[in-house]
């Protein structure tokens, strides 16, 4: 009796250790996937004036790789925002993207402070990082594109529009064809930049294709996400040579 007792109590520890296990390597299984998206601190040292972060990973993690970059000047963080909140809830995505995030902590400024565009010490301590954090990253990461958000106070002809700093092109060539793919952004070309030099000039001129996005500052939310949505599908949709 005692001896088939133990019998059976043996057999139901074997069946509890087994089920346990097999419950170990269900949970375990999507904590390993290297698919899910994740976010790296870049640079963070005192000296800066201020941070740089990429989320990596977004969407077809074995599609061609796309890069966005915000945060270059620190006063246009609504159009940022409305990037790095609406590109990682998109299901669908045939490419991969990594969205680079420079965060300006030194001189952010504010809009009508007199300075111009060229002497504000926010606009220009955002594309010092840009050019010593982002550029050799997106140089040296496999991209076939770099996008740079931005945007504007509604001086230049067009208030939402894509353009490449040089005006030929691959870069110049994928900006067109987003234009001709979102019925509210424009291809529009201004005389000059300022923050061209540290990224999207460097970026087009060895050999990855850059462009800019540029939104209107005071355009109500729902227009920002409006275009957002835009831009991200028809991006996604590029045929990348
Ligand atoms: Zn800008």
């Amino acid at each position: 009796m005692i001896k088939k007792e133990y019998i059976i109590i043996s057999a139901l520890l074997i069946v509890i250790i087994i089920f346990s296990m097999l419950i170990m390597f269900t949970i375990e299984k999507p904590a390993e996937s290297p698919q899910m998206p994740y976010r790296e601190t870049l640079a963070n040292n005192s000296n800066d004036s201020g941070t740089v972060e990429v989320i990596r990973n977004i969407g077809n993690p074995n599609g061609e790789k796309v890069a966005y970059v915000v945060g270059v000047h620190p006063l246009e963080h609504l159009t940022h925002e409305t990037l790095v909140r609406m590109l990682p809830e998109m299901s669908g995505l045939n490419k991969s993207y990594d969205i680079y995030l420079i965060n300006v902590t030194d001189d952010v400024g504010a809009y009508g402070s007199g300075y111009d565009d060229d002497t504000d010490p926010g606009r220009q301590n955002g594309q010092n990082l840009a050019y010593r954090y982002v550029y050799p990253e997106i140089l040296k990461g496999n991209y076939r594109l770099a996008i740079d958000v931005h945007s504007n106070i509604g001086a230049y002809e067009f208030k939402t529009f894509v353009f490449s700093p040089l005006k030929e092109g691959l870069g110049t060539e994928y900006a067109n064809e987003v234009a001709m793919n979102c019925p509210d952004i424009a291809s529009y070309s201004p005389d000059s930049t300022t923050s061209g030099p540290y990224l999207t000039i460097p970026l087009n001129e060895n050999g990855i294709p850059a462009f800019y996005f540029e939104e209107y500052s005071f355009a109500p939310q729902d227009d920002k996400d409006l275009h957002i949505n835009e831009l991200i599908w028809a991006v996604d949709g590029l045929n990348l040579s």
